[in-house]
Protein backbone atom coordinates (compact mmCIF):
# COMPACT_ATOMS: atom_id res chain seq x y z
CA UNK A 1 0.00 0.00 0.00
CA UNK A 2 1.46 3.59 -0.65
CA UNK A 3 1.04 6.10 1.98
CA UNK A 4 1.63 9.11 -0.66
CA UNK A 5 -1.41 9.13 -3.32
CA UNK A 6 -0.03 12.21 -5.77
CA UNK A 7 -2.46 15.23 -5.46
CA UNK A 8 -4.16 16.61 -8.73
CA UNK A 9 -3.30 19.66 -9.43
CA UNK A 10 -5.31 22.39 -7.51
CA UNK A 11 -6.75 25.64 -8.71
CA UNK A 12 -5.46 28.64 -8.06
CA UNK A 13 -6.95 30.33 -5.08
CA UNK A 14 -6.55 26.76 -3.67
CA UNK A 15 -2.91 27.02 -4.27
CA UNK A 16 -2.66 30.64 -2.84
CA UNK A 17 -3.94 29.81 0.49
CA UNK A 18 -1.88 26.65 0.81
CA UNK A 19 1.23 28.33 0.45
CA UNK A 20 0.48 30.89 2.90
CA UNK A 21 -0.76 28.16 5.10
CA UNK A 22 2.46 26.56 4.52
CA UNK A 23 4.73 29.55 4.68
CA UNK A 24 3.48 30.00 8.26
CA UNK A 25 3.86 26.64 9.49
CA UNK A 26 6.61 24.67 7.46
CA UNK A 27 9.99 24.04 8.80
CA UNK A 28 13.09 25.60 6.72
CA UNK A 29 14.77 22.98 4.14
CA UNK A 30 18.17 21.45 5.06
CA UNK A 31 21.00 23.32 4.38
CA UNK A 32 23.65 21.14 2.50
CA UNK A 33 27.03 21.96 2.54
CA UNK A 34 29.38 20.27 -0.16
CA UNK A 35 32.16 18.14 1.19
CA UNK A 36 36.03 19.36 0.90
CA UNK A 37 37.19 18.79 -2.36
CA UNK A 38 40.77 19.26 -3.19
CA UNK A 39 40.28 18.40 -7.21
CA UNK A 40 39.04 21.57 -9.67
CA UNK A 41 36.02 21.83 -11.13
CA UNK A 42 37.92 20.50 -14.37
CA UNK A 43 39.05 17.38 -13.09
CA UNK A 44 35.44 16.20 -12.30
CA UNK A 45 34.88 16.77 -15.91
CA UNK A 46 38.25 15.61 -17.25
CA UNK A 47 37.59 12.37 -15.10
CA UNK A 48 33.88 11.87 -15.89
CA UNK A 49 34.82 12.19 -19.68
CA UNK A 50 37.74 9.90 -19.44
CA UNK A 51 35.26 7.02 -17.58
CA UNK A 52 32.32 7.88 -20.15
CA UNK A 53 34.49 7.27 -22.87
CA UNK A 54 34.80 3.51 -21.06
CA UNK A 55 31.37 2.80 -20.23
CA UNK A 56 30.23 3.74 -23.96
CA UNK A 57 32.87 1.46 -25.19
CA UNK A 58 32.06 -1.47 -22.62
CA UNK A 59 28.29 -1.01 -21.61
CA UNK A 60 25.79 -1.68 -24.74
CA UNK A 61 24.26 2.17 -24.28
CA UNK A 62 20.14 1.78 -25.52
CA UNK A 63 19.71 4.24 -28.76
CA UNK A 64 15.83 4.08 -29.21
CA UNK A 65 14.85 7.39 -30.18
CA UNK A 66 11.46 7.85 -27.89
CA UNK A 67 13.23 6.19 -24.82
CA UNK A 68 16.59 7.93 -24.78
CA UNK A 69 14.48 11.89 -25.62
CA UNK A 70 11.58 10.83 -22.62
CA UNK A 71 14.78 10.27 -20.78
CA UNK A 72 16.62 13.26 -21.50
CA UNK A 73 13.89 15.75 -21.63
CA UNK A 74 13.47 14.50 -17.79
CA UNK A 75 17.47 15.13 -17.06
CA UNK A 76 16.88 18.14 -18.58
CA UNK A 77 14.09 19.26 -16.37
CA UNK A 78 16.04 18.22 -13.54
CA UNK A 79 19.45 19.63 -14.16
CA UNK A 80 17.47 23.13 -14.78
CA UNK A 81 16.18 22.66 -11.10
CA UNK A 82 19.63 22.37 -9.74
CA UNK A 83 19.68 25.55 -7.34
CA UNK A 84 22.15 28.43 -7.95
CA UNK A 85 24.43 27.66 -5.59
CA UNK A 86 25.23 23.78 -7.09
CA UNK A 87 25.54 24.62 -10.23
CA UNK A 88 29.02 24.49 -12.23
CA UNK A 89 28.78 25.89 -15.45
CA UNK A 90 31.72 23.65 -16.93
CA UNK A 91 29.52 20.48 -16.48
CA UNK A 92 27.72 18.91 -19.35
CA UNK A 93 24.84 16.65 -18.61
CA UNK A 94 24.12 13.84 -20.67
CA UNK A 95 21.60 10.86 -19.70
CA UNK A 96 22.29 7.56 -20.85
CA UNK A 97 19.86 4.84 -20.94
CA UNK A 98 22.39 0.80 -20.50
CA UNK A 99 20.15 -1.88 -21.69
CA UNK A 100 20.68 -3.88 -18.83
CA UNK A 101 18.34 -6.04 -16.48
CA UNK A 102 19.31 -5.21 -13.19
CA UNK A 103 17.75 -2.25 -11.01
CA UNK A 104 20.62 0.42 -11.13
CA UNK A 105 21.54 4.04 -12.05
CA UNK A 106 25.22 5.94 -11.69
CA UNK A 107 26.52 9.11 -12.39
CA UNK A 108 29.76 10.30 -13.24
CA UNK A 109 31.87 13.43 -11.95
CA UNK A 110 31.41 16.38 -14.69
CA UNK A 111 27.76 15.16 -15.86
CA UNK A 112 27.36 11.81 -16.89
CA UNK A 113 24.21 9.92 -16.24
CA UNK A 114 23.27 6.39 -16.68
CA UNK A 115 20.08 4.99 -16.22
CA UNK A 116 19.85 1.05 -16.61
CA UNK A 117 16.63 -0.24 -18.53
CA UNK A 118 16.11 -2.33 -15.20
CA UNK A 119 15.13 0.56 -13.24
CA UNK A 120 13.03 2.97 -16.25
CA UNK A 121 10.82 -0.67 -15.91
CA UNK A 122 10.63 -0.79 -12.40
CA UNK A 123 9.75 2.40 -11.76
CA UNK A 124 6.07 3.30 -10.71
CA UNK A 125 5.55 6.21 -12.48
CA UNK A 126 7.77 9.44 -13.82
CA UNK A 127 7.95 10.90 -10.60
CA UNK A 128 10.13 7.35 -8.93
CA UNK A 129 12.25 7.67 -12.12
CA UNK A 130 12.77 11.39 -11.56
CA UNK A 131 13.98 10.66 -8.22
CA UNK A 132 16.63 8.60 -9.07
CA UNK A 133 18.06 10.69 -11.57
CA UNK A 134 17.63 13.88 -9.04
CA UNK A 135 19.62 11.54 -6.24
CA UNK A 136 21.56 10.61 -9.19
CA UNK A 137 22.21 14.09 -10.13
CA UNK A 138 23.03 15.51 -6.56
CA UNK A 139 26.14 12.90 -6.31
CA UNK A 140 27.25 14.71 -9.11
CA UNK A 141 26.24 18.76 -8.59
CA UNK A 142 27.73 17.96 -4.92
CA UNK A 143 30.77 16.22 -6.45
CA UNK A 144 30.67 13.46 -4.30
CA UNK A 145 33.38 11.57 -6.49
CA UNK A 146 36.09 13.37 -6.08
CA UNK A 147 35.47 14.75 -2.80
CA UNK A 148 35.38 10.78 -1.37
CA UNK A 149 38.94 11.09 -3.49
CA UNK A 150 39.70 13.58 -1.53
CA UNK A 151 39.75 11.51 1.59
CA UNK A 152 41.92 8.99 0.60
CA UNK A 153 43.85 9.15 -2.32
CA UNK A 154 46.72 11.32 -4.73
CA UNK A 155 45.94 9.87 -7.51
CA UNK A 156 45.75 10.80 -11.14
CA UNK A 157 42.52 11.42 -12.88
CA UNK A 158 43.68 8.81 -15.72
CA UNK A 159 44.03 6.31 -12.74
CA UNK A 160 41.08 7.08 -11.34
CA UNK A 161 38.99 7.12 -14.40
CA UNK A 162 40.22 3.85 -15.08
CA UNK A 163 38.88 2.40 -11.77
CA UNK A 164 35.56 4.03 -12.16
CA UNK A 165 35.12 1.03 -15.01
CA UNK A 166 36.17 -1.69 -12.80
CA UNK A 167 33.84 -0.56 -10.11
CA UNK A 168 31.02 -0.50 -12.83
CA UNK A 169 31.47 -3.82 -14.48
CA UNK A 170 33.45 -5.91 -11.94
CA UNK A 171 35.96 -8.19 -12.56
CA UNK A 172 36.55 -7.68 -16.75
CA UNK A 173 37.65 -4.57 -17.57
CA UNK A 174 38.95 -3.50 -14.26
CA UNK A 175 41.06 -6.79 -14.30
CA UNK A 176 42.47 -6.80 -11.15
CA UNK A 177 41.34 -3.58 -9.73
CA UNK A 178 37.96 -4.65 -9.78
CA UNK A 179 38.91 -7.63 -8.08
CA UNK A 180 40.27 -5.75 -5.07
CA UNK A 181 37.07 -3.71 -5.35
CA UNK A 182 35.54 -4.05 -2.36
CA UNK A 183 38.00 -3.25 0.26
CA UNK A 184 39.81 -0.74 -2.88
CA UNK A 185 39.34 2.82 -4.11
CA UNK A 186 37.83 1.54 -7.35
CA UNK A 187 34.31 1.85 -5.67
CA UNK A 188 35.16 5.75 -4.61
CA UNK A 189 32.41 6.75 -7.39
CA UNK A 190 29.67 4.44 -7.12
CA UNK A 191 29.59 3.85 -3.68
CA UNK A 192 29.53 6.64 -1.62
CA UNK A 193 29.21 7.65 2.48
CA UNK A 194 26.00 7.43 4.01
CA UNK A 195 26.36 10.95 4.82
CA UNK A 196 27.13 11.50 1.25
CA UNK A 197 23.43 9.53 0.55
CA UNK A 198 21.84 11.83 2.80
CA UNK A 199 22.78 14.60 1.46
CA UNK A 200 21.88 13.75 -2.45
CA UNK A 201 18.41 12.24 -0.80
CA UNK A 202 17.93 15.76 0.58
CA UNK A 203 19.33 17.75 -2.44
CA UNK A 204 17.63 15.52 -4.86
CA UNK A 205 14.30 16.05 -3.47
CA UNK A 206 15.10 19.86 -3.29
CA UNK A 207 15.66 19.70 -6.77
CA UNK A 208 12.33 17.51 -7.39
CA UNK A 209 10.04 20.02 -6.03
CA UNK A 210 11.94 22.65 -7.92
CA UNK A 211 11.47 20.80 -11.08
CA UNK A 212 7.71 19.81 -10.61
CA UNK A 213 7.98 16.54 -9.20
CA UNK A 214 6.92 15.41 -5.88
CA UNK A 215 9.79 14.81 -3.79
CA UNK A 216 7.65 12.09 -1.87
CA UNK A 217 7.94 9.70 -5.19
CA UNK A 218 11.92 9.72 -3.87
CA UNK A 219 10.40 7.59 -0.84
CA UNK A 220 7.78 5.43 -2.68
CA UNK A 221 11.10 5.10 -5.07
CA UNK A 222 13.25 3.08 -2.58
CA UNK A 223 10.31 0.90 -1.42
CA UNK A 224 10.09 -0.09 -5.52
CA UNK A 225 13.69 -0.41 -5.65
CA UNK A 226 13.46 -2.88 -1.86
CA UNK A 227 10.67 -4.75 -3.86
CA UNK A 228 12.59 -5.26 -7.33
CA UNK A 229 15.60 -6.72 -6.15
CA UNK A 230 16.39 -10.27 -7.18
CA UNK A 231 19.19 -12.38 -5.53
CA UNK A 232 21.75 -10.51 -4.07
CA UNK A 233 19.12 -7.59 -3.54
CA UNK A 234 19.19 -4.40 -5.84
CA UNK A 235 22.66 -3.23 -6.93
CA UNK A 236 21.19 0.26 -6.88
CA UNK A 237 20.63 0.16 -2.60
CA UNK A 238 23.79 -1.91 -2.45
CA UNK A 239 26.03 0.99 -4.35
CA UNK A 240 23.94 3.90 -2.44
CA UNK A 241 23.54 2.84 1.18
CA UNK A 242 20.68 3.89 3.24
CA UNK A 243 21.67 6.62 5.19
CA UNK A 244 19.13 5.66 7.89
CA UNK A 245 15.48 6.19 7.98
CA UNK A 246 15.77 7.00 4.37
CA UNK A 247 12.13 6.90 3.35
CA UNK A 248 11.05 9.09 6.57
CA UNK A 249 13.76 11.31 5.95
CA UNK A 250 12.23 12.27 2.53
CA UNK A 251 9.39 12.52 3.80
CA UNK A 252 10.00 14.55 6.27
CA UNK A 253 12.02 16.89 3.86
CA UNK A 254 9.11 16.78 1.61
CA UNK A 255 6.80 18.79 4.23
CA UNK A 256 9.34 22.33 3.87
CA UNK A 257 9.28 22.11 -0.06
CA UNK A 258 6.91 23.74 -2.14
CA UNK A 259 6.47 21.59 -5.33
CA UNK A 260 6.85 24.40 -8.20
CA UNK A 261 4.88 24.20 -11.41
CA UNK A 262 3.94 20.64 -10.68
CA UNK A 263 4.65 18.65 -13.68
CA UNK A 264 1.95 16.93 -15.80
CA UNK A 265 2.39 13.47 -16.60
CA UNK A 266 1.62 13.75 -20.24
CA UNK A 267 1.96 10.42 -20.83
CA UNK A 268 5.44 10.02 -22.25
CA UNK A 269 6.44 7.95 -18.81
CA UNK A 270 4.20 5.21 -19.73
CA UNK A 271 4.99 5.46 -23.62
CA UNK A 272 8.46 4.91 -22.98
CA UNK A 273 7.74 1.76 -20.49
CA UNK A 274 5.40 0.16 -23.52
CA UNK A 275 8.24 0.67 -25.88
CA UNK A 276 10.61 -1.25 -23.25
CA UNK A 277 8.09 -3.72 -23.01
CA UNK A 278 8.63 -4.19 -26.76
CA UNK A 279 11.73 -5.18 -26.71
CA UNK A 280 13.15 -7.99 -26.28
CA UNK A 281 14.30 -8.11 -22.54
CA UNK A 282 17.34 -6.83 -21.27
CA UNK A 283 20.00 -8.84 -20.83
CA UNK A 284 22.16 -8.73 -17.35
CA UNK A 285 25.36 -6.65 -17.62
CA UNK A 286 27.16 -9.78 -17.47
CA UNK A 287 25.89 -11.11 -20.10
CA UNK A 288 26.25 -7.67 -22.01
CA UNK A 289 29.67 -7.78 -20.79
CA UNK A 290 30.71 -11.09 -21.71
CA UNK A 291 32.24 -10.48 -24.88
CA UNK A 292 35.28 -7.86 -23.47
CA UNK A 293 38.42 -9.23 -22.53
CA UNK A 294 39.64 -9.42 -18.70
CA UNK A 295 42.77 -6.56 -19.12
CA UNK A 296 45.20 -7.55 -16.56
CA UNK A 297 44.44 -10.93 -15.83
CA UNK A 298 44.79 -14.37 -17.91
CA UNK A 299 41.39 -14.99 -17.75
CA UNK A 300 38.05 -13.74 -16.00
CA UNK A 301 36.31 -15.55 -12.95
CA UNK A 302 32.81 -16.38 -13.52
CA UNK A 303 32.17 -17.93 -10.26
CA UNK A 304 30.22 -15.99 -7.36
CA UNK A 305 32.84 -16.39 -4.69
CA UNK A 306 32.70 -18.13 -1.46
CA UNK A 307 30.17 -20.94 -2.95
CA UNK A 308 33.34 -23.34 -4.28
CA UNK A 309 35.23 -25.21 -2.28
CA UNK A 310 38.60 -23.08 -1.58
CA UNK A 311 41.53 -25.36 -0.92
CA UNK A 312 43.51 -23.99 2.12
CA UNK A 313 46.85 -21.92 2.10
CA UNK A 314 49.64 -23.62 0.86
CA UNK A 315 52.71 -24.00 3.17
CA UNK A 316 54.91 -23.02 0.25
CA UNK A 317 55.62 -19.70 -0.77
CA UNK A 318 56.30 -17.28 -3.77
CA UNK A 319 58.06 -13.99 -4.02
CA UNK A 320 56.41 -11.44 -6.04
CA UNK A 321 57.96 -7.68 -6.26
CA UNK A 322 55.04 -4.78 -6.56
CA UNK A 323 56.73 -2.20 -9.07
CA UNK A 324 59.31 -0.83 -7.44
CA UNK A 325 57.87 -0.31 -3.37
CA UNK A 326 57.62 -3.97 -1.94
CA UNK A 327 58.15 -7.33 -1.94
CA UNK A 328 56.02 -10.07 -0.62
CA UNK A 329 55.72 -13.85 -0.30
CA UNK A 330 52.36 -15.58 -0.39
CA UNK A 331 51.43 -19.00 -0.18
CA UNK A 332 52.24 -20.36 -3.64
CA UNK A 333 48.49 -21.20 -4.48
CA UNK A 334 47.13 -17.76 -4.37
CA UNK A 335 47.07 -16.09 -8.15
CA UNK A 336 48.24 -12.73 -7.83
CA UNK A 337 45.28 -10.13 -9.19
CA UNK A 338 47.44 -6.93 -9.97
CA UNK A 339 45.66 -3.87 -9.70
CA UNK A 340 46.88 0.29 -10.16
CA UNK A 341 46.82 1.00 -6.56
CA UNK A 342 46.75 -2.21 -5.09
CA UNK A 343 47.44 -5.78 -5.62
CA UNK A 344 45.23 -8.89 -4.28
CA UNK A 345 46.59 -12.28 -3.81
CA UNK A 346 43.27 -14.75 -3.75
CA UNK A 347 43.10 -19.08 -3.85
CA UNK A 348 40.95 -20.16 -7.03
CA UNK A 349 37.80 -19.76 -5.87
CA UNK A 350 38.01 -17.30 -3.89
CA UNK A 351 37.51 -14.50 -5.87
CA UNK A 352 34.71 -13.20 -8.63
CA UNK A 353 31.90 -10.66 -8.77
CA UNK A 354 28.81 -10.73 -7.48
CA UNK A 355 26.59 -7.78 -7.93
CA UNK A 356 28.55 -6.41 -10.56
CA UNK A 357 30.84 -5.75 -8.11
CA UNK A 358 34.57 -7.52 -7.55
CA UNK A 359 35.03 -9.45 -4.47
CA UNK A 360 37.07 -11.94 -2.90
CA UNK A 361 36.30 -14.15 0.42
CA UNK A 362 40.08 -15.66 1.27
CA UNK A 363 43.03 -13.95 0.72
CA UNK A 364 44.90 -10.52 1.13
CA UNK A 365 44.52 -7.18 -0.48
CA UNK A 366 48.20 -5.13 -0.33
CA UNK A 367 48.27 -1.06 -1.34
CA UNK A 368 48.98 2.03 -0.77
CA UNK A 369 46.41 5.19 -0.02
CA UNK A 370 47.24 8.78 0.27
CA UNK A 371 47.05 10.04 3.44
CA UNK A 372 47.00 14.10 4.64
CA UNK A 373 48.13 13.07 8.26
CA UNK A 374 51.84 12.33 9.69
CA UNK A 375 49.84 9.99 12.31
CA UNK A 376 49.39 6.32 11.79
CA UNK A 377 46.47 5.85 14.46
CA UNK A 378 44.29 8.85 12.59
CA UNK A 379 45.73 7.73 9.02
CA UNK A 380 44.30 4.36 9.64
CA UNK A 381 40.96 5.45 11.09
CA UNK A 382 40.52 7.09 7.84
CA UNK A 383 41.38 4.37 5.64
CA UNK A 384 39.15 2.12 7.41
CA UNK A 385 36.17 5.06 7.09
CA UNK A 386 37.29 4.39 3.77
CA UNK A 387 36.67 0.46 3.32
CA UNK A 388 33.30 1.60 5.87
CA UNK A 389 32.13 3.53 2.22
CA UNK A 390 31.82 0.22 0.70
CA UNK A 391 31.19 -1.90 3.11
CA UNK A 392 28.45 -0.95 5.19
CA UNK A 393 28.45 -3.45 7.64
CA UNK A 394 32.12 -3.24 8.25
CA UNK A 395 33.09 -2.29 12.59
CA UNK A 396 34.85 0.04 14.06
CA UNK A 397 38.38 -0.99 15.44
CA UNK A 398 37.93 -1.16 19.18
CA UNK A 399 42.25 -1.15 19.97
CA UNK A 400 45.06 -1.10 18.09
CA UNK A 401 47.94 -3.99 18.36
CA UNK A 402 51.31 -1.49 17.50
CA UNK A 403 53.80 -3.98 15.32
CA UNK A 404 56.67 -4.01 13.28
CA UNK A 405 56.18 -4.15 9.33
CA UNK A 406 59.21 -4.26 7.16
CA UNK A 407 61.14 -2.84 10.20
CA UNK A 408 58.45 0.55 10.65
CA UNK A 409 56.29 1.22 13.21
CA UNK A 410 52.57 -0.34 12.13
CA UNK A 411 49.23 -0.94 13.46
CA UNK A 412 47.52 -3.96 13.08
CA UNK A 413 43.19 -4.55 14.09
CA UNK A 414 41.16 -7.07 13.54
CA UNK A 415 37.44 -5.76 12.10
CA UNK A 416 34.02 -8.06 11.30
CA UNK A 417 32.26 -7.32 8.07
CA UNK A 418 29.63 -8.94 6.34
CA UNK A 419 29.94 -8.82 2.84
CA UNK A 420 26.95 -7.27 1.05
CA UNK A 421 27.80 -9.61 -1.79
CA UNK A 422 27.98 -13.26 -0.21
CA UNK A 423 26.12 -12.33 2.72
CA UNK A 424 29.02 -14.16 4.74
CA UNK A 425 30.28 -13.17 7.90
CA UNK A 426 34.12 -12.14 7.83
CA UNK A 427 37.00 -11.20 9.65
CA UNK A 428 39.52 -8.56 8.21
CA UNK A 429 42.65 -8.12 9.80
CA UNK A 430 44.15 -4.79 9.10
CA UNK A 431 47.66 -4.07 9.18
CA UNK A 432 49.28 -0.19 8.20
CA UNK A 433 52.25 1.43 8.49
CA UNK A 434 52.58 5.16 6.71
CA UNK A 435 55.52 5.19 4.15
CA UNK A 436 57.35 8.13 2.11
CA UNK A 437 55.48 11.23 2.00
CA UNK A 438 51.96 11.01 2.69
CA UNK A 439 51.36 7.40 1.69
CA UNK A 440 49.88 4.83 4.15
CA UNK A 441 50.24 1.34 3.57
CA UNK A 442 47.98 -1.40 4.30
CA UNK A 443 47.98 -5.01 4.02
CA UNK A 444 44.05 -6.58 4.79
CA UNK A 445 44.02 -10.98 5.32
CA UNK A 446 39.88 -11.68 4.39
CA UNK A 447 38.61 -14.76 5.49
CA UNK A 448 35.24 -16.15 6.61
CA UNK A 449 34.75 -15.93 10.49
CA UNK A 450 34.50 -19.70 10.51
CA UNK A 451 37.76 -20.28 9.12
CA UNK A 452 39.65 -16.90 10.29
CA UNK A 453 41.61 -18.14 13.17
CA UNK A 454 42.94 -21.26 10.52
CA UNK A 455 43.92 -17.91 8.17
CA UNK A 456 45.46 -15.89 11.02
CA UNK A 457 49.22 -17.19 10.70
CA UNK A 458 49.20 -16.90 7.03
CA UNK A 459 48.24 -13.30 6.98
CA UNK A 460 50.92 -12.63 9.68
CA UNK A 461 53.58 -14.67 7.99
CA UNK A 462 52.69 -12.93 4.70
CA UNK A 463 53.00 -9.26 6.44
CA UNK A 464 56.09 -10.24 8.09
CA UNK A 465 57.68 -11.08 4.29
CA UNK A 466 57.05 -7.92 3.21
CA UNK A 467 60.21 -5.57 2.46
CA UNK A 468 59.90 -1.87 0.74
CA UNK A 469 62.29 -1.34 -1.80
CA UNK A 470 64.87 1.28 -0.02
CA UNK A 471 64.81 3.84 -2.97
CA UNK A 472 61.62 4.94 -2.53
CA UNK A 473 59.59 5.25 0.66
ZN1 LIG B 1 23.60 7.78 -3.80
Amino acid sequence: MSRFQRRRGPGVAATAVAILFLIGFMGAQTVITPPANRYSVSDDVELGRQAAAQVAQQLPILTDREVTSTVASIGRQLVDAVPPEFRHSEFRYSFDVINVREVNAFALPGGPMYINRGMLQAARNEGEAASVMAHELSHIALRHGTAQATKATKYEIGELAGAVIGAIIGGRVGGAVAQGSQFGLSTAFLRFSREYERQADLLGSHIMARAGYDPRDMASMFRTIEKAGGPGGPVWLSDHPNPGDRAAAITREAETLHVQNRTDDRGAFADLQAQLRRMAPAPTTKEATREVPAGGSPSSPDARPGLGGVDAPSSEYTAYTEGNLFRVSVPSNWRELRGRNAVVFAPEGAYGEANGQGVFTHGMEIGLVGTETPNVRTATDEFIGLLAGSNPRLSRPSRYDVVSIAGRQGLRTILSNVSDATGQQERIEVSTTLVGDGGLFYALGVAPRDRFSAYQATFRRVVSSIQFNDRDP
